[in-house]
């Protein structure tokens, strides 16, 4: 983990105009500068901040920025993060003082800004970094990335969109009380597995229109399933930059969830129709159809998740689904994927919890419960499970490669990743073909069941393991936060209760 610098500079001023200056500019370039640390993984090691009020003026002495050359010189940083260049480097020859120390260490170098402008550690970076500060001086700054990044400003205060009213509300607050039931009621059905087509027929039906309808005609398909997946619908907030949407077209707001410092998404100050679990529960189905291409059955999971039925919603019983966290979050960097209690399996649907904390917390107890035997049992009946178990490896790499031939005929695998995921596969055959062999010709090696498993269970595919938690455990209960318990807290092993056969 590299340890880097963050430059803040503000302007008394605020003339700059993108939001960045005065006291809540000086708030938001620390939280640009806590964001980028965290992408890069990089470690701040200190703020560097400079505030001044004749920011063209050449001769002002930027204290902060000179400690930061010192810094990065004698290498107690290595590299520096900032909102963008123009904070960091306002005159050439300051750009020139940081290009040299890049240019000459010896070390891995981090540079990073939130606008992703000219990395210092490339040769092109620096090129077009001297172009740019030297011209910087002359222009005023391009007045549209002002605008955009006042915008996002906005959007990460969230601050309702100007403009015109999205579809379930009157205007940027208040909802539209018929549109906010027609959504209400399509979510349920969605969920219990009515298709989107299903839902667009008959809002076509009622002569239903969003404010993108082109006068006399009728809600379109696509805006249908846009409508269900708008962020806002919970009060989530979306900032899909300009160059984005542009380069694009239509651009799925799920992946552009603006989120704060601390993880969580930005709430919006309007009223809302769905809460965030009923929102994403929705976004879950209709992603779950994408991907398979047709409506997903009830009680049928898309991924089969190591505890998927295994674990049981504590407050009614039911066996849990998993779902994968909107792209973009902290969540989904962090644990990709949660359990949760589906309604259209017949559950409760008010429950729902990380997916690996969960799993490693149940591997742990299992393995811990198999050692236990082990010793306990110290000579075990003698059967050789060693071939069972390459058996089925083998029978899981089959069925590997038949996925992967089906996902190259959906065009889902370039042929690169096909022919290497066949010759992956393929290996592994071999090896797994040879390893049996030895093991025949070989002494069966003595060892319990139970002591075979904890030897191998780092090889085991996930069907192998779900195979051995069945055989061992009959649920997996997780029980309910609570009231005022953050479900984003850490992990809490005392809610999850495991039932041994
Ligand atoms: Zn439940």
């Amino acid at each position: 983990m590299l340890t880097v610098g963050g430059y803040i500079r503000i302007s008394d001023i605020g003339r700059l105009g993108d939001g960045r200056d005065g006291k809540e500019g000086l708030i938001r370039q620390r939280e640009d500068v806590y964001d980028l640390a965290k992408l890069m993984r990089c470690n701040v090691h200190r703020m560097y901040e400079d505030k001044d009020a004749s920011a063209y003026k050449r001769h002002v002495k930027r204290n902060d920025f000179e400690a930061m050359v010192i810094d990065l010189e004698r290498g107690l940083i290595s590299g520096i993060l900032a909102y963008n260049i123009d904070r960091i480097a306002r005159q050439p020859r300051d750009l020139e003082r940081l290009i040299d120390i890049y240019e000459q260490a010896r070390r891995p170098m981090a540079f990073a800004t939130t606008s992703g402008d000219y990395d210092l550690t490339t040769a092109d970076g620096r090129f077009q970094a001297r172009i740019y500060v030297t011209i910087a001086n002359k222009f005023s700054a391009d007045a549209a990335r002002r605008v955009a990044r006042q915008k996002l400003a906005e959007a990460g205060d969230g601050r309702p969109h100007k403009g015109q009213r999205a579809f379930g509300w009157m205007d940027s607050v208040r909802i539209d009380e018929r549109e906010a039931e027609l959504l209400t009621i399509a979510r349920k059905d969605i969920i219990d597995g009515k298709k989107v087509a299903t839902v667009h027929r008959e809002w076509t039906e009622l002569g239903i229109r969003s404010p993108q309808t082109p006068p006399g005609k009728t809600i379109g398909y696509t805006s249908v399933k846009y409508v269900l997946r708008n962020p806002r619908l919970c009060g989530y907030r979306a900032y899909i930059p300009q160059e984005v949407r542009e380069r694009s077209g239509r651009v799925d707001p799920v992946e552009w969830l603006i989120e704060r410092t601390d993880g969580t998404p930005v709430r919006g100050q309007w009223e809302t129709i769905f809460t965030p679990d009923e929102w994403r529960e929705l976004v879950d189905v209709l992603d779950a159809r994408t991907k398979t291409g047709k409506g997903r059955k009830a009680g049928s999971t898309v991924t089969k998740r190591l505890l998927t039925s295994i674990a049981r919603c504590g407050k009614c019983g039911s066996g849990l689904s998993s779902g994968t966290y909107a792209r973009g979050t902290t969540s989904y960097e962090k644990y990709g994927y949660y359990y949760y209690c589906r309604k259209a399996d017949g559950g409760c649907g008010s429950l729902s919890r990380s997916g690996p904390p969960v799993e490693d917390y149940m591997e742990k107890a299992l393995l811990g419960n198999l050692m236990e035997q082990t010793t306990s049992l110290q000579s075990a009946p003698k059967e050789d499970p060693e071939p069972a178990a390459a058996k089925a490896t083998l029978k899981q790499i089959e069925a590997d490669k038949v996925e992967a031939r089906r996902l190259r005929a959906d065009g889902l695998f370039s042929l690169a990743e096909f022919v290497r995921e066949i010759r992956r596969l393929e290996e592994k055959e071999q090896e797994t073909k040879e390893k049996v062999s030895d093991l025949s010709a070989a002494p069966a090696r003595a060892g319990s069941t139970a002591a075979r498993v904890v030897r191998e269970w780092g090889n085991y595919t996930i069907d192998m393991k779900r195979e051995e938690i069945r055989k061992r455990v009959e649920a997996v209960v997780v029980q309910p936060v609570g009231k005022g318990g953050a479900q984003r807290g850490a992990f809490r092993p005392d809610l999850i209760e495991i039932i041994w056969k």
